[in-house]
């Protein structure tokens, strides 16, 4: 019999986060996941998660940018479940402001969560799949960590310290069966983007070669593919998924 494979994806309680969860536990992974909001539905999340297929779940208060937090959360993990195959680096936040505008608080917040985090995660993790000789790692750039945009300095610089991030993790652990890869979505309707002005939303779309926003579902099935043995021999990419902004 195969042997249950596990998952931990940070902040996959809502958005693409979630939608990762969903599709691993449809393969029966074991499903862990770590959030910060108080106000987390965590019963009705495991329920959903069980239902979709996952051998079992772990839904854990833990902040990424908490070192010991992380470590008490990996510690768990591997007290229950032994290994984690699949490391998917997810959580992040935007505090959008122009340069000008921007204050010290709105930049470092941004690049601790969102670079910081994944480098506290990442490191807590790979000791275990070094062990192991074997393991993925996803991590959730942009295709603002690629081109830049206005009025996000903070975000692009952390998506794409993520990138140079990816790629050197990718030639570290190489030697060690583990493989990184990050991946730049668009414009994904979530509750990040559900902050921005309707016509901001239909502009966005307009240029948009496929003329729309992706899912976090279409996202969740590219970060399936880099998880699993069918995406063995890719390392150290960034594959774009923004239907056809970046070309
Ligand atoms: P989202 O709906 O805002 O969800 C963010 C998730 O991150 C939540 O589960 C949140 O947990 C968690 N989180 C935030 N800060 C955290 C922290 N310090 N420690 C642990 N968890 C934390 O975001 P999304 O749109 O799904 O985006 C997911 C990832 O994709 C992010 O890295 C984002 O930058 C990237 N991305 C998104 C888009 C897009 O258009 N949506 C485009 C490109 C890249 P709580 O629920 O507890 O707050």
């Amino acid at each position: 019999m195969e042997e249950t494979k596990t998952i931990l994806v940070t902040g996959g309680t809502r958005g693409i986060g979630k939608q990762v969860a969903l599709k691993y536990a449809q393969s029966g992974y074991n499903v862990a996941i770590n959030y910060v909001s108080e106000n987390t539905d965590t019963k009705s999340l495991e329920k959903e998660l069980k239902e979709a297929g996952a051998k079992d779940v772990l839904l854990i208060k833990a902040n990424v940018t908490n070192s010991e937090e992380i470590s008490k959360l990996i510690e768990e993990i591997i007290t229950k479940y032994g290994a984690i195959d699949v490391l998917v680096n997810n959580a992040g936040i935007t505090k959008d402001n122009l340069l000008m505008r921007m204050n010290e608080e709105e930049f470092d917040k941004v690049i601790e969560v969102n670079l910081k985090g994944t480098y506290i995660v990442t490191k807590a993790v790979t000791k275990y799949m070094m062990k192991k000789r074997k393991g993925s790692i996803i991590n959730l750039s942009s295709v603002v960590g690629v081109a830049g945009n206005a009025g996000q300095c903070n975000y692009s610089a952390s998506k794409a310290g993520i990138i140079g991030f990816t790629k050197s993790l990718a030639k570290e652990l190489a030697s060690r069966n583990i493989r990184a890869n990050a991946v730049a979505p668009g414009f994904i309707e979530t509750d990040m983007t559900s902050v921005l002005p309707e016509n901001i939303k239909e502009n966005i779309s307009s240029q948009i070669p496929l003329k729309r926003m992706g899912t976090a579902k279409e996202v969740a099935e590219l970060v399936y593919f880099l998880g699993e043995d069918t995406s063995s021999y890719i390392t150290g990419q960034v594959i774009n998924i923004d239907g056809g902004m970046l070309m």
